[in-house]
C-alpha cells in the first residue's frame, strides 16, 4: 500500500531529494515524547550544515511542549546553522482523510519559522504538498 506521499509523487508533486527529506521527517516523529497527544509529529529541516531533525516533546504540564518544527529550529540554530533550505513535516500516524489542518504547522511555530526562515521558504508538508512560508503566514509579527 502507497503512502499519501507516494501517492502524491507519482503526481510528480514532489522531487526525490523532496521525498528524502519527507522520509527524515517520518523517521524523526518516531522518537517523539507525546504520551498525551498521542500525536507524532517529525521535522527535517535543511540547512547549511546539513539536515537537522525534531519531533515533538510534550511535557506533563502541556504548555511546556514544544512542537517538531520549533524543536528542529531550534537544534539547528545551537549548532551553528545560519542558512535555513526548505522544512519537511510529517504526522505519520494521521488518517488518510483527516482534515488537512490537522497536517499544518501550528500559528506558534510559523511565527518561529519566520524568525530565521526566508518567507519563500518551501514547507514540505506530507500528506499536503509544498507550500512556502509566506502562504501560511502572510504578515509575521515584527
Ligand atoms: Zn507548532
Amino acid at each position: 500500500m502507497r503512502t499519501i506521499s507516494e501517492a502524491m509523487n507519482v503526481a510528480g508533486l514532489f522531487s526525490e531529494e523532496e521525498l528524502s527529506l519527507l522520509a527524515a521527517a517520518r523517521q524523526a516523529a518516531k522518537r517523539a515524547h507525546c504520551p498525551y497527544s498521542h500525536f507524532a509529529v517529525g521535522a527535517a529541516l535543511e540547512t547549511d550544515i546539513g539536515i537537522v531533525l525534531g519531533c515533538n516533546v510534550e511535557n506533563a504540564s502541556y504548555g511546556l511542549s514544544c512542537c517538531a518544527e520549533r524543536v528542529a529550529l531550534f537544534t539547528a540554530v545551537a549548532q551553528g546553522a545560519t542558512r535555513f533550505l526548505r522544512l519537511a513535516l510529517s504526522c505519520p500516524a494521521t488518517a488518510p482523510d483527516a482534515p488537512v489542518e490537522s497536517r499544518m504547522p501550528c500559528g506558534a511555530c510559523l511565527q518561529v519559522l519566520s524568525e530565521f526562515l526566508p518567507l519563500e521558504t518551501p514547507l514540505l508538508i506530507d500528506g499536503v504538498g509544498k507550500k512556502q512560508l509566506k502562504e501560511l503566514l502572510p504578515y509575521p509579527f515584527r
